[in-house]
């Protein structure tokens, strides 16, 4: 598909392409494809109050109802999976199947959120008190503030606004400013299912902001936005994280991982391989659960890594939108600036590198491709802390299953983990209480690719955060407790006696 089609199959016409203030690079050439018109402090608290309207209306509608709004939704998504794909791959470097895979994760939470529009419910709970009823119920929390990340451009999004949007809440969404046009997209496709739905959902129930950080700021420190959920770097997250507590609003953190795979004497080398090579290299190793680190047994080392290094010299990088490429472009300049530092400090403390160059800049002189690199570290470090945001996979070795446990955790994230074993003890003490640390702890697959149906997000600097599937369509309501008394006494909780006879 050629850009223009794209823009046109997405009605990204010029009135929202051309003339604005925030130029729009796509990573695969390093081409300015448009200019979109960033929105004022102004017109963002016109926006925040229309939500907070939108929200009074929507509450109102039967879930079961604002749940045939996201059918429509991804019933939609299913017709621009391509188009919306493409976009994907064009505006952040992602190549092609994982932009659509992207897009397919939006239809599965669509999918998930229609079955939740009619599972919302809450419990029965007995009552110390004759003829008493106790009850909680889950109500519409109202405006939810999305804040994403470049590399999840759309997925991040409708996961959010899915179940935000079943749950009785509106939305606003404060895309990266690296990625506006996906966003811009997107809205376009909302305001479709909008039109098919019918004029029970008010005009303003899901709204976009394109601003940079001051814009993701200004709806953070609103207190007309009781949900905050940001997606983004640790650094971000602990900023925003903290501003919210201090209007005591409340905050869903999706933030940075420093995944680990641990391979096993037994494990099966050729499904660890895959695990370990997908998890590493794909997205530019552009992914929250990227496979950043290794720890393989002894006694498989010298059959695992070898294949490892030849897999690592020999992967196709190239334009995303190129069917035989597996690794597009790193997001931007900085990004590879990032990368090579990272290389540098592992060079100085004894790290063997292989790859880590740029590439194909003759081809692309303003985009920025690169070698995936695996550094092999042999010296004393026997642990990598940082979050490097680009294709670096650090390999060591291990002797002792509890140590490379206790080392995979000793890193400030806990996103994704993942360990290769047919050993079914070592499987269950990884998935244990003294296993893996992380929100996620797979056995026998990769740290990256993770289903719609569980809760996703992780611990400690990853923010604590859970979205998507499981219980995680709480977190955008209000919890309830209601008691109700059909008797003609009014007894008092614990037994207390408040006499009045006297009065
Ligand atoms: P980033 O932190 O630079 O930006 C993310 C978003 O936050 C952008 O929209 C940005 O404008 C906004 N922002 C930045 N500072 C802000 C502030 N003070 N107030 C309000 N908004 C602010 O992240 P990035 O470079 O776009 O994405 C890469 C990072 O995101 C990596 O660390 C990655 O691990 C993480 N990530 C995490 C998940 C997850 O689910 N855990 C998913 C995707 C990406």
């Amino acid at each position: 598909m050629k850009i223009n089609e794209i823009f046109s199959s997405l009605g990204l016409d010029e009135s929202l392409t051309q003339g604005g203030d925030l130029p729009v690079t796509s990573p695969i050439d390093g081409a300015v494809i448009a200019n979109v018109k960033m929105h004022s402090s102004a017109e963002i608290e016109q926006k925040i109050d229309s939500a907070q309207r939108a929200f009074k209306q929507w509450r109102n509608v039967p879930a079961p109802r604002r749940g045939e709004l996201i059918r429509l939704f991804g019933n939609i998504l299913r017709d621009k999976k391509e188009a919306l794909g493409a976009l994907v791959s064009l505006e952040c470097g992602k190549i092609f199947q994982e932009g659509m895979g992207e897009v397919q994760e939006m239809i599965d939470i669509c999918d998930l959120a229609v079955g939740q529009s009619r599972q919302l419910f809450g419990l029965n709970i007995a009552s110390e008190r004759p003829s008493h009823k106790m009850r909680e119920f889950w109500q519409p929390l109202g405006p939810v503030g999305v804040i994403s990340a470049f590399n999840f451009p759309v997925a991040v999004w409708s996961w959010n606004t899915a179940m935000a949007v079943v749950c009785g809440d509106s939305v606003l969404w404060k895309p990266s400013e690296k990625t506006p046009l996906t966003a811009l997209a997107c809205q376009n496709i909302f305001a479709q299912a909008m039109e098919e739905f019918g004029d029970d959902a008010p005009q303003d129930l899901v709204q976009l902001i394109i601003g940079e950080k001051a814009a993701g700021e200004q709806m953070v420190a609103s207190k007309k936005m009781p949900l905050i959920s940001a997606t983004g770097s640790s650094a971000m997250g602990r900023i925003v994280g903290t501003q919210v507590a201090q209007r005591f609003g409340r905050s869903l953190l999706e933030l940075g991982g420093n995944n680990a795979i641990i391979v096993a004497p037994s494990a099966d080398l050729s499904i660890a391989f895959q695990g370990i090579f997908f998890g590493s290299v794909g997205t530019c190793g552009q992914r929250c659960t990227t496979t950043r680190r290794i720890f393989v047994h002894d006694s498989v080392y010298d059959e695992l890594v070898p294949q490892l290094k030849s897999a690592y010299s020999k992967v196709k990088i190239g334009n995303p939108l190129d069917e035989n490429a597996l690794v597009g472009p790193l997001i931007d300049k900085d990004s590879f600036d990032n990368m090579q530092k990272a290389l540098e400090l592992a060079k100085e403390n004894g790290g063997e590198i292989i790859g880590g160059e740029r590439t194909l800049q003759d081809q692309y002189p303003d985009a920025y491709y690169v070698k995936p690199a695996l550094v092999e570290m042999t010296g004393d470090v026997n642990n990598v802390k940082e979050e490097t945001f680009a294709p670096i996979l650090y390999v060591f070795k291990y002797s002792d299953l509890d140590e490379a446990i206790e080392r995979q955790n000793d890193v400030p994230q806990g996103l994704s983990s993942a360990i290769f074993t047919k050993d079914v003890l070592e499987a269950e003490i990884f998935t244990s209480e003294c296993g893996s640390d992380c929100g996620i702890a797979n056995v026998n697959i990769g740290t990256s690719g993770a289903e719609i149906g569980g809760a996703f997000g992780g611990e400690k600097e990853t923010g604590g955060g859970r979205e998507s599937g499981s219980d995680a369509w709480k977190v955008y309501m209000r919890r309830m407790t209601s008691t109700l008394n059909y008797s003609k006494e009014l007894p008092l909780a614990q037994g207390i006696k408040f006499d009045l006879s006297d009065l």
